[in-house]
């Protein structure tokens, strides 16, 4: 009953309001153990495809005068985009966008965290690394050792993970497994070529823009950029910031993304982009969410509204 009330409360608050507005949303993992399956984002999508104008983030520059627009961002392009989300997107005609790191990409890497996920997963006893100590049996302590490789630059975040497996007795094999693969060269030919999938930066290897110094983060953006013309022809037009969360972007990173020649970047702050006040290097965006009322809600910008009231509000979708 709540969660009608929510989209009842997001479709009056979409009604109602007037002045152009920008909601992007996130996608990250889909299917599979994921808390969010196909038909949340069927769900999710046929809302936006009533409601709003979805647009690739190429196309940012022409929402002006539009009241309602919406850009969908896939964080990270594994698998799932293609097997879960594509067919969805193909079928209600929504245009998605994809950023991929190019390490996970181009040369079959491992993305860090999911290393991380896989080795809590096959671990048979506890150990320690850098101090912490992880234990299969609780989640949440590898959960404390991500937060801490976040924060790693990657040669020392590699090396902590190589030591991580060492001491739980694992062997991650090669490149990822297919749980844990990023999409393949075909699949995302064939995405591009419906004209419904667009590129959006994230980097090589997936690290906290803050935690690399200004001239290896450069590095990182003209290499991605560099693959991605090759690729696709064109370099994004949109970046998306790993992580994303407040402190790890600042002036300093969104210059170099500027330099780097992106009009638009995406951060993980929850909200909606009012299009006369937007910082188009830092746009913020709203978690696809499994309770449809909550979806509804995030994507109508009611749920600024509630941030702004309580501000001490929840960082994700309540
Ligand atoms: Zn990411």
């Amino acid at each position: 009953m709540l969660d009608l009330l929510r989209s009842l409360a997001a479709r009056a608050y979409i009604a109602a309001r007037r002045r152009p507005r920008v909601t992007v949303i996130t996608l990250h993992r889909v299917g599979g153990s994921s808390r969010i399956q196909p038909a949340h984002v069927e769900r999710c999508f046929r809302f936006l495809a009533t409601y709003f104008k979805v647009i690739h983030p190429s196309e940012l520059a022409s929402t002006q005068n539009e009241r309602r627009t919406a850009v969908v961002t896939i964080d990270d392009g594994h698998a799932d985009a293609y097997r879960h989300i594509f067919p969805i997107a193909r079928t209600i005609g929504i245009p998605i966008s994809l950023c991929i790191p190019t390490d996970f990409f181009f040369r079959r890497q491992w993305l860090w965290f999911d290393k991380t996920i896989w080795a809590m997963l096959h671990a048979r006893s506890a150990a320690t690394v850098c101090g912490l100590r992880v234990d299969p049996q609780d989640p949440g302590s590898f959960a404390t050792l991500r937060r801490h490789l976040k924060r790693c630059p990657p040669g020392a975040r590699d090396e902590t993970i190589i030591e991580l497996l060492h001491n739980l007795k694992l062997d991650t094999p090669l490149s990822p497994p297919d749980d844990y693969r990023a999409v393949s060269t075909s699949e995302l030919r064939e995405m591009l070529s419906s004209g419904l999938v667009e590129i959006v930066g994230h980097t090589v290897t997936h690290t906290i823009a803050t935690v690399l110094d200004e001239e290896s983060f450069e590095d990182e953006l003209r290499q991605s950029n560099e693959e991605w013309e090759s690729f696709c022809g064109r370099p994004p037009v949109s970046f998306c910031y790993p992580n994303g969360n407040p402190g790890d972007f600042d002036q300093r990173t969104e210059m170099t993304v500027r330099r780097a020649g992106y009009r638009y970047a995406f951060t993980q702050v929850e909200g909606t982009n009012p299009v006369l006040r937007m910082n188009p290097l830092e746009m913020k965006r709203v978690h696809i969410h499994w309770r449809p009322g909550v979806c509804d809600k995030v994507a109508s910008g009611l749920v600024d509204i509630q941030n702004l009231v309580c501000s001490s509000g929840p960082n994700g979708p309540a």
